[in-house]
């Protein structure tokens, strides 16, 4: 017997219910268009000498907008359809290879890319046949931690038979990558495809596609593309004739960075107030409405259809060192050339920006580079023949994260960076852990005093106090990546910071 399709709780064709005043207050930005909008994100802010008035004009805006995925026009000001370059640099382009073709918005524009040509195949596999492929693949998370995409596949099919969900993290909201956007933009059906493989291998029937609020075209082009889907018999009962079912819904947040933690996602699709929540358990044993959940990003998703058609040990050769197969980078508009560019793991930083990005616009020197969004150490110069691998970058203090690559250049002053980024995060922490929620704020104070002029040697040690209570004391990536990126700066770039402390 196949699943039948029982979800109590979720009615497809049901708007998203309104949320309760204590719920509401938490998030920052109101649904509606953000076109016109000027961005506040670490891309627009290391971007703010090409055009200081628009960067007046984000730091003016109420409520502020992180990120709007434009980092390559940088500073941005939502454009209606802007369009980055894509490139790629690896053997096989699995991720962006579509997209730089022409990309695949449709259905039929899929299927001339052999689009669900992995699932058709997997249907005729075992469940566990396709679980041993991403197994095989050494797949691990493109959203920041790099976890184990078999790992947490495999928990998820070990709990007993029963409600499961599939959920992609679809809230890119770390500052400088827009890799996720332009995927589901223009690659809507093979994050599609590889959540269905998902279901079919963790035993799950239903799935969400968790899309942030400032992304409202890709919304709406997966949901196109999940009718398409539906209409071909690739989701709902009885998926490609066979005993699965699936089904899947877009659900859009409401603009809140924190929302990217998975258990402040899952929650949030819930309809609470989206905390961050202590684990264990796990969202793999207890995750949305308590039932075992799959929560990978939409680029590990979209690697699943190759896996399973081309298998684990052809994904596995590519890549070095723990870091297997390829990663979507997106650069920054300080590069000369901005873009969306696929690699395989093992290339240097260097490589990355001066080989692809070109080398700083305008002959720019470079100052730093941070990869993964602002809550991250930060790369200096001296350190950029790193190659990119996820133990290779923790081991100088940076990380391979969602794979934003920003440049800073000579006209960036480290003190207003330090400014800039606890900002942020004072702005988005959850307010759960007093380190975030008071700390970071007050670290912001400092470094405002320090560039005024108005800061001692006091402040610059409670500041160092601070930042060893966040990464003690913080129950999640967010405050813990804050004190990451503050060590770096303490470390790499004591002759910008000590002068500005009397
Ligand atoms: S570290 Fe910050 S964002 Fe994370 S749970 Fe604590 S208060 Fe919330």
């Amino acid at each position: 017997m196949h699943a039948t399709l029982t979800h109590p709780r979720v009615n497809l064709a049901r708007p998203q219910p309104a949320l309760a005043p204590d719920v509401e207050s938490f998030y920052h930005l109101p649904h509606g268009e953000h076109t016109g909008k000027a961005c506040q994100g670490t891309a627009c802010f290391a971007a703010k000498h090409f055009n200081p008035a628009r960067w007046a004009e984000a730091n003016a805006q109420n409520p502020r907008i992180y990120c709007l995925g434009e980092c390559f026009a940088a500073p941005a000001k939502g454009q209606t359809h802007p369009r980055p370059p894509v490139k790629v640099f690896s053997r096989e382009g699995i991720v962006l290879g579509r997209i730089a073709a022409g990309g695949a918005r449709t259905l039929a524009a899929y299927e001339k890319f052999g689009g669900y040509g992995a699932l058709q195949q997997a249907l005729g596999q075992t469940p566990e046949q396709v679980l041993a492929a991403v197994e095989a693949s050494q797949l691990r998370g493109r959203g920041g931690a790099g976890f184990p995409a078999g790992r947490k596949w495999r928990a998820v099919a070990s709990q007993p038979a029963g409600e499961k969900y599939v959920v992609a993290n679809a809230d890119e909201g770390d500052a400088g990558a827009y890799i996720d956007r332009y995927l589901m933009e223009d690659d809507p059906h093979a994050l599609i495809e590889g959540m269905i493989l998902a279901g079919y291998a963790v035993g799950a029937s239903k799935g969400y596609i968790y899309v942030r609020l400032e992304y409202p075209l890709a919304g709406e082009v997966l949901r196109a593309a999940i009718a398409e889907a539906r209409a071909a018999g690739w989701l709902g009962a009885r998926v490609g004739g066979k005993d699965f079912d699936f089904e899947l819904e877009v659900y859009t947040g409401h603009g809140s960075y924190v929302c990217g933690e998975e258990t402040s996602l899952l929650r949030s699709i819930e309809g609470k107030r989206p905390e961050v929540m202590a684990r264990p358990p796990y969202p793999t044993e207890r995750g949305l409405f308590d039932n075992p959940t799959l929560l990978n990003n939409v680029e590990t998703l979209v690697n699943v259809p190759w896996i399973v058609t081309h298998g684990g040990a052809a994904y596995a050769e590519m890549g070095f060192s723990k870091s297997r197969g390829t990663k979507a980078l997106s650069l920054n508009s300080l590069f000369n050339r901005p873009g969306l560019y696929e690699v395989e793991f093992g290339v240097t930083v260097r490589h990355i920006v001066e080989d692809l990005g070109g080398g700083l616009r305008g002959g720019g020197q470079l100052k730093g580079v941070l990869i993964g969004g602002p809550i991250i150490g930060i790369i200096p110069p001296h350190l950029i023949d790193t190659q990119l691998g996820f133990e290779e970058l923790a081991a100088i203090g940076a990380g391979v994260g969602h794979g934003g690559v920003v440049a800073f250049d000579e006209h960036t002053s480290i003190p207003d960076l330090m400014e800039h980024v606890f900002s942020f995060g004072a702005y988005e922490s959850c307010g759960k852990c007093t380190p975030c929620r008071s700390g970071s704020g007050r670290v912001e104070e400092i470094f405002a005093n320090a560039l005024g002029g108005d800061a001692t040697q006091a402040d610059l040690q409670e500041c160092r106090e601070l930042v060893v209570a966040l990464k003690l004391a913080s129950l999640c990536g967010h405050g813990t990546g804050l004190a990451r990126f503050a060590e770096s700066i303490l470390r790499y770039y004591p002759t910008e910071i000590e002068p500005c402390f009397k």
